[in-house]
């Protein structure tokens, strides 16, 4: 069986879509709210399973209530910070039961780090200060970790790269912009480093490769284009006077070409293969595949200002309209609001209607018979990654498309601290 249904949504053409209004309010803030219920009920039931992280957990529930109190439409359906507040203190109980442990302090998605960000955020809002500053230090813990060469793990799920992009966050969020550039310079340093080292050791094409579990991933979950997304985050690249900020040529010489070698390598279809040796596997998810390689594809255009990323933007977005309508589910990490979130970025990108169209056709399929019928449920229904906890905020960014982004993953945002 095909791992997507067809699309049979004709798609959008200027003639037909050019004057109508293209995403319906309503019924948007409907499918919210049936999804939010059923979050309610059922992560309060003696059978659901706890768990504390953001990707799968009770963190990444608290992130979405987070989300819905930032959105004008949504935030007074619910007390969204009441129950922001009880998902992360949830989260922040079931960490504290586990032994401490050096990994977990710097994972992101899977880990304390990620449950300390949020958490920060969400104090943040209901203006304790106090509760800010001791979770910007939980989540500061993991640095020393980060900066050792000899931790193994550089993706986005348990990494250095899921690390950085929690300290962007943290800096596009919190007015104080808690976590420094000197710091943020010294992560992306050792991160360059070790993909200097592994690419020299596997005789990799490209002057930075990473390995995870003995495989030389690509996606962006567990793999190369959101490291090198990371990366291109940076202070390094901001600019001055035309110039990039104080870093040396063959760092950014590196960096620029795994950056080519990448956006070299996808297909004419639009897509790209899982690993970089021995794969003609190919995935349409955020996890593997285009719907994930389109954020690091967007931000290489708007940093190296490169019209060939634009153009592999576009190649990812065709590709996920034909075949992102995915029948794992309605998630963010391989489901159809991970689909959806690309044609939001093109959206901001470009501001090209057709993406919003493709966009709102996505959210339509959420309710179609051939979706409830013949969609598989996910092991964590009611999460952010695989649940509809990140299918509501897909939702929350569909009304508000032009400040909408992937999770973690803003292209567009300041997120440095200015000493
Ligand atoms: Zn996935």
């Amino acid at each position: 069986m095909s791992r997507f249904f067809e699309n049979l949504f004709e798609d959008y053409s200027d003639s037909k879509h050019a004057d109508t209004e293209l995403i319906d309010k309503d019924k948007v803030i409907q499918l919210v709210k049936n999804y939010v219920q059923t979050i309610l009920v059922e992560t309060k039931k003696n059978t659901y399973k706890l768990r504390d992280d953001l990707y799968v957990g009770d963190a990444g529930i608290a992130f979405m209530f987070w989300k819905l109190s930032q959105s004008s439409d949504l935030k007074d359906l619910f007390p969204c910070l009441e129950h922001a507040s009880f998902f992360i203190n949830r989260a922040k109980q079931i960490a504290h039961g586990k032994a401490s442990d050096s990994r977990a302090s710097i994972a992101f998605l899977c880990g304390n780090a990620g449950i300390a960000a949020v958490s920060a955020v969400i104090s943040n809002e209901l203006g304790k200060s106090e509760e800010v500053s001791r979770s910007v230090v939980d989540f500061q813990k993991g640095l020393k970790v980060c900066k050792s060469m000899s931790y193994d793990a550089d993706e986005i799920l348990v990494g250095r790269a899921g690390y950085l992009s929690g300290a962007y966050w943290l800096n596009q969020v919190l007015p104080t912009k808690p976590i420094h550039n000197e710091l943020i310079k010294d992560v992306c340093s050792v991160l360059v480093a070790r993909g200097r080292e592994y690419s020299i050791k596997r005789k990799a094409p490209l002057p930075l490769m990473y390995e995870y579990h003995e495989s030389d991933y690509l996606g962006a979950a567990h793999g190369l284009c959101s490291i090198l997304h990371m990366l291109l985050e940076s202070p390094w690249f901001i600019q001055s006077d035309g110039k990039f900020n104080n870093i040396s040529k063959t760092k950014l010489g590196d960096i620029k070409k795994s950056v080519e070698y990448f956006a070299d390598i996808q297909d004419a279809d639009g897509n790209f293969p899982t690993r970089l040796f021995n794969s003609d596997k190919k995935l349409i998810h955020w996890c593997h595949g285009c719907s994930g390689a389109i954020y690091v594809l967007a931000k290489a255009f708007l940093i190296l200002k490169d019209e060939r990323y634009l153009k592999g933007c576009k190649k990812c977005a065709d590709s996920i309209w034909r075949h992102g309508l995915l029948r794992k589910g309605p998630g963010i990490c391989h489901g159809i609001a991970g689909s959806g979130y690309a044609f939001l970025l093109m959206y901001r990108l470009t501001g090209e209607r057709k993406y919003l169209y493709r966009a709102a056709k996505f959210m339509e399929f959420l309710t179609s018979d051939t979706f409830l019928d013949g969609a598989r449920t996910p092991d964590r229904p009611y999460s952010l990654y695989e649940g509809c906890a990140g299918t509501v905020c897909f939702l929350a960014d569909l009304l508000n498309p032009q400040a909408s982004y992937f999770p973690f993953m803003d292209v567009f945002s300041v997120k440095h601290n200015s000493e």
